[in-house]
């Protein structure tokens, strides 16, 4: 800032002079105040400008005190001045950060968005502005979410949570966002100010990383884990209904063999195409899991409340996947001929455990194995005992 002289004051209108009056503040204090702009001038400025600015400048002060003294006023003016300017300048870098700012007046409509999130939800500024942010529900949540929500919001001030919502193009997704109350000194609400993120990604991720932990990766089906969940939530649903659900163990016969002549990518082949078989012989509700190798499990639930037909239509469904597994197969160029033994335990409440029921259903299909294979044995006593007995182990 050059040496002070004189501080002047511009009045409107001063368009006429206003690149000059940029060109001053180079070398002067420049504040404006009201509809004028008081400028100190130095005397190289003064010169330049009085004569030709005579009716718009009013000298406002000359005695060296006072010139002293609105000199460091007016650099305290112009220093509040940079402040808030530099504090504006972080604002609106905050304001279109990588985060979605959605501002709405205490009756929740929108006054500003910023570019995230019209990037976001599809819509400009002006579509939303006045409107409602209702107008971005996916209507997956209920009223008692949103009352849960509000309540939060006047209770603590803040509220912050994942939430569906939808695309202008009317894709819905997850977001997870901030709600903030901004008050005024009284306590009142002046704004809320929601700031939210796009986590489709994230959850699609997070899908995945499920799928992978409760799914066999060569058929796509539900693994052991998987299995045993479903099979825990069949047996006590079936205590509430009193429904006689089956469970089936089956085991492709001489399965090694295939792996052995034709090649592991055969044997996987086959094991594929198993897969599809067995769905297709059971309704969407079933379930078809792969435990591992050539072992797979049918949970078959909400058969009957009567055991005898129950078990009657658990061994009609049995005795189908045995027969439609045991149908040609092409793999492909190479014919192939397989069948299945099939162990087939039912079960009504909770009388037995999970692990019980699953060791059931494999002694039945052991028995089918040791008593000529391609057949479907359905478990009693005499399972354990066969087993046992073959395993040289005393009957239980
Ligand atoms: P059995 O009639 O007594 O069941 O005879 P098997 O030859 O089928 O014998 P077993 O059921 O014990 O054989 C299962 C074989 O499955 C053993 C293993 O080499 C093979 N296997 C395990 N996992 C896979 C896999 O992911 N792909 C392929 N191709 N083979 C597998
Ligand atoms: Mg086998």
């Amino acid at each position: 800032m050059g040496m002070v002289f004189a501080t002047y004051f511009f009045t409107p209108p001063y368009y006429s002079f206003s690149h000059e009056v940029l060109k001053l503040s180079l070398w002067s204090n420049l504040v404006f105040l009201g509809d004028g702009i008081i400028v100190s001038l130095s005397i190289e400025a003064m010169h330049r400008f009085r004569n030709r600015y005579r009716r718009e400048l009013r000298l406002i002060t000359s005695s060296e005190e006072q010139l002293r003294v609105l000199n460091g006023e007016l650099s305290a003016l112009v220093e509040k001045q940079r402040q808030t300017e530099a504090d504006l300048k972080i604002l609106a870098v905050a304001f279109d950060a990588q985060d979605a700012v959605m501002i709405t007046d205490s009756q929740a409509n929108i006054v500003r968005v910023n570019r995230t999130f019209q990037q976001i939800t599809g819509y400009a500024e002006a579509e939303v502005r006045g409107l409602n942010p209702k107008i971005l529900s996916s209507g997956r949540h209920d009223s008692a979410f949103f009352t849960d929500m509000w309540r939060q919001i006047k209770c603590t001030g803040a509220w912050a949570g994942e939430i569906w919502d939808k695309r202008k193009d009317g894709q819905i997704y997850p977001k997870q966002m901030t709600i903030t109350a901004v008050k005024a000194p009284d306590g009142a609400v002046v704004n809320y100010v929601a700031i939210f993120t796009d986590i489709s990604a994230r959850k699609k991720y997070e899908d995945e990383i499920r799928d992978m932990a409760f799914a066999d990766a060569l058929t796509g089906l539900p693994n052991r884990r998987l299995l045993l969940n479903r099979l825990s939530v069949a047996v006590s649903a079936s205590a509430r209904s009193g429904q006689f659900g089956a469970l089936m163990f089956l085991d492709l016969d001489k399965f090694k063999m295939l792996n052995d002549t034709l090649g592991h990518d055969y044997g996987d082949l086959l094991l594929i195409e198993v897969a599809a078989r067995i769905k297709s012989c059971v309704r969407e509700v079933d379930t078809v899991a792969r435990l591992g190798g050539d072992e797979f499990v049918v949970l078959v639930e909400n058969l009957s409340d009567g055991m005898e037909v129950a078990q009657q239509g658990a061994s009609k469904v049995a005795e189908k996947i045995r027969e439609v597994l045991a149908n040609p197969y092409q793999l492909k160029s190479q014919p192939y001929h397989s069948s299945p033994s099939i162990g087939l335990c039912m079960f009504s409440g909770t009388d037995s455990s999970v692990d019980d029921l699953l060791k059931r259903a494999d002694q039945a299909m052991y028995r089918a194995k040791t008593t000529g294979r391609n057949r479907v044995c359905l478990f009693d006593s005499a399972c354990t005992d066969y087993r046992n007995e073959l395993a040289g182990c005393p009957p239980l």
